[in-house]
């Protein structure tokens, strides 16, 4: 059973046909999940506060019912060092499209990976394991499994991929944490089955890992018509 705190974010959401990116952080970070520290803003002064609160540098990002993939809108601005930038972001952001604030989040470092789920209305939720950026895209280098999946599914799912070099440590560089990816993976397939009346799919895009952890940088969830 979800908490009530995510039933309501979930049942707030419907109006839009998804969850706005803040709002799927919370459900993220409810369920037990790493997730960046962040803060929403619409006024500058705010912002500026809250990014100091936080520590720069950070990341700003559009919030929007309007706008569901950020880049595509150059909605999204990594690495703000200082205030002026913070302020700048700020007015350009809020010119965008259905702008309702943006986001200022803690900068996470390391391997970007895709978790992504598909509500199927046959199997249920799908969960897929992907490398993040282009490898989900042109090099289609992904697992799949159906929900709900123990660590050794979550196991196998990466020994699947091609890249699975990357995640081990190749040529020097540090492997992740592996036990933090699985449980991760694990972690998701059960809140998809948790949401699988309402969600119609859910992105975790990236997913960034380090030798320490895994932290979900940002999430998208789609609901059910
Ligand atoms: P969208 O997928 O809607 O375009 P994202 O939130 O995924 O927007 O941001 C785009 C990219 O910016 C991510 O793929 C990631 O590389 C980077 N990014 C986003 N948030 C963070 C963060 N908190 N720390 C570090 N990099 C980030
Ligand atoms: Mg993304």
């Amino acid at each position: 059973m979800l908490k009530k705190e995510i039933r309501d974010i979930l049942e707030k959401s419907k109006k839009w046909g998804w969850v706005l990116e803040p709002d799927a952080q919370k459900i993220f970070s409810l369920y037990g999940f790493k997730t960046p520290k962040y803060a929403v803003a619409t006024k500058a002064a705010q912002a500026v506060s809250m990014a100091r609160q936080i520590g720069y540098p950070v990341v700003a990002k559009i919030v929007s019912p309007d706008v569901v993939h950020k880049s595509d809108v150059q909605g999204v601005v990594v690495g703000i060092k200082d205030d002026e930038t913070l302020i700048r972001t700020l007015a350009r952001l809020s010119r965008i499209d259905g702008f309702v604030g943006m986001l200022i989040a803690e900068m996470a470092k390391g391997i970007e990976l895709i978790v992504g789920a598909k509500n199927d209305f046959q199997f249920g939720p799908m969960i897929l394991l992907g490398m993040g950026g282009v490898g989900v895209e042109i090099y289609k280098d992904v697992s799949l499994r159906m929900a709900p999946l123990k660590t050794r599914d979550a196991d196998h799912m990466i020994q699947e991929l091609t890249a699975r070099k990357l995640l081990t440590g190749y040529r020097g560089s540090e492997p992740i944490n592996l036990n933090a990816l699985k449980k991760t993976i694990v972690t998701f397939s059960h809140l998809m089955m948790d949401m699988q009346d309402v969600v119609e799919s859910v992105d975790l895009n990236p997913v960034m890992c380090t030798a320490k952890s895994c932290i979900v940088v940002d999430a998208r969830i789609m609901l059910k018509k």
